[in-house]
């Protein structure tokens, strides 16, 4: 057995021996270290038929823009190139009805099994139920995106990484093993292939919202690699230390690659725990492995995840208690998306996100938390919050983006802390905290507007 079942979610196994395997590609955009993959691979052996890609594109995805568009083409070209080498077609379906287009494809061309990556999000989960509906077919779920599967860690929301923690822990061993080699197809297949046209495709997606793209970091699996590469070597030693200073370039900048599946989380970890045990390689394998897969748990098991309902019950009936507290700044949506409050260290930050399409992980617990208490309500909080997130962050609209946005804002995953205006029990950040804490002065003029 190449993939470990536990991975895999069977939703239907009608046995075929006739018919080609699709790989439904969606969450995992890569050919390297890809579970879902070796596992489509893996069934299409064993029933002696072709396997075939089919990226299913969708012009007006939820929140994704011109910035976005540009990393996920530029990745797929790469995609097909890298399948074409062993002798995989690649299929891009471009259509904003992706599953009804789907479903025609592989009912016109014979498919009767298909694979699909895992991801926890609504709208991911509606495509898997849309697959699970079409008549004659196998349909399995791969995940291939956590280390642990997120379904087999645990079966209900975590309280947080204290008890996800000592379940994944137990878990690695068995889990976080080297990837075998995805094998070149022996036979070429024709029926269902047809050339991508990309210039039509990026006509296609050209009427999306003009957010420039980024240009400090390459997409694909090859530069995801020289990425972690690099932070192994340069930054790693310091981690611990470095990440807390968001005037450095401490971080590994991976979550756009990890979000995009050009790099496997599974692949950081084998790569990363070669280096000499030290409370940096800790602290990084606590972020990429516990605090990542936690909020993969929190995504799935609570289909409210960027709502206040989704808040813990202690959260949603302290913040009725602080309705009516005074706020003494309240910013309109294109104030606090100008980066025009009085508030130079937010602003920083908010000119960081713009421009760079990824801002460091400390100031966006300040920068969102600020967001709370500069807002009539947390309800206007959390939709403008998630809003600017997913609309400018390369590596939003992810299950981290929605967690990290509800421990901020929302307590999820944290615990209470000292009362205050506005907050109530929610952790509070300040000015003057970050100001003892790191060299803010610096912060705000690497990301100052020109
Ligand atoms: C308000 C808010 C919004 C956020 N929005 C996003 C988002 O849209 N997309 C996103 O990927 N992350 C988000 N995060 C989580 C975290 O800040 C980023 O993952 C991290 O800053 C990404 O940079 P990096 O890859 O250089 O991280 P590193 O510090 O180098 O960490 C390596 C990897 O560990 C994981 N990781 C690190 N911190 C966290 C965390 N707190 N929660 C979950 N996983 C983590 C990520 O996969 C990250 O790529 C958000 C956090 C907050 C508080």
């Amino acid at each position: 057995m190449i993939v470990d079942p536990r991975r895999v979610i069977v939703h239907k196994s009608i046995k075929s021996q006739d018919g080609m395997v699709v790989y439904r590609m969606s969450r995992d955009q890569r050919v390297q270290d890809n579970w879902a993959l070796l596992f489509a691979q893996q069934l299409a052996d064993q029933m002696e038929t072709s396997l075939l890609v089919v990226f299913t594109l969708m012009p007006h995805y939820p929140n994704a823009n011109q910035r976005h568009f540009d990393f996920l083409i530029k990745g797929l070209q790469q995609i097909e190139k890298a399948l074409i080498e062993k002798n995989i077609p690649f299929v891009l379906l471009a259509d904003d009805q992706p599953m009804k287009l789907f479903e025609q494809y592989i009912k016109k061309h014979g498919v009767t099994t298909v694979v699909s990556d895992f991801d926890p999000l609504r709208h991911k989960q509606q495509w898997i139920e849309s697959t699970n509906q079409i008549d004659n077919i196998a349909h399995y779920e791969v995940d291939a995106h956590n280390i642990v599967p997120c379904h087999f860690v645990s079966q209900k929301v975590e309280f947080g990484a204290y008890t996800l923690r000592q379940k994944i822990n137990r878990l690695l061993p068995e889990f976080l093993t080297e990837f075998p080699k995805l094998h070149a197809q022996e036979t070429k297949h024709t029926i269902g292939i047809f050339p991508i046209n990309w210039d039509e495709i990026k006509t296609l997606l050209s009427s999306s919202e003009n957010i420039s793209p980024i240009n400090w970091l390459q997409p694909g699996e090859e530069a995801a690699h020289i990425m972690l590469h690099q932070f192994i070597e340069t930054q790693l030693p310091f981690f611990n230390i470095h990440r807390n200073h968001p005037e450095m370039n401490g971080q590994s900048n991976l979550s756009p690659y990890l979000h995009f599946g050009h790099i496997s989380a599974h692949r950081v970890a084998l790569e990363t725990l070669k280096q000499p045990i030290s409370d940096s390689r800790d602290a990084f394998l606590e972020e990429l492995i516990i605090r990542k897969e936690l909020a993969d748990n929190f995504c799935f098991y609570n289909s409210k995840y960027d709502k206040v309902e989704g808040f813990p019950a202690w959260v949603k009936k302290d913040m009725e208690l602080h309705r009516q507290d005074v706020r003494t700044y309240l910013y309109k949506l294109d104030e606090l998306e100008a980066g025009i409050t009085h508030d130079d260290l937010w602003n920083a930050a908010q000119h960081e996100l713009v421009t760079r399409g990824k801002m460091h992980g400390y100031m966006r617990m300040y920068w969102a938390k600020k967001i709370l208490e500069w807002t009539s309500s947390v309800e206007e909080a959390l939709q403008w919050t998630i809003y600017l997130n997913d609309k400018y962050s390369l590596d939003g609209r992810d299950p981290n983006g929605y967690v990290g946005i509800a421990w901020s804002i929302g307590g999820v995953h944290d615990r209470a802390w000292f009362p205050r205006p506005i907050f109530g029990k929610v952790r509070y950040m300040s000015y003057s905290g970050c100001k003892s804490k790191f060299d803010i002065k610096r912060y705000i003029q690497n990301n100052t507007l020109e």
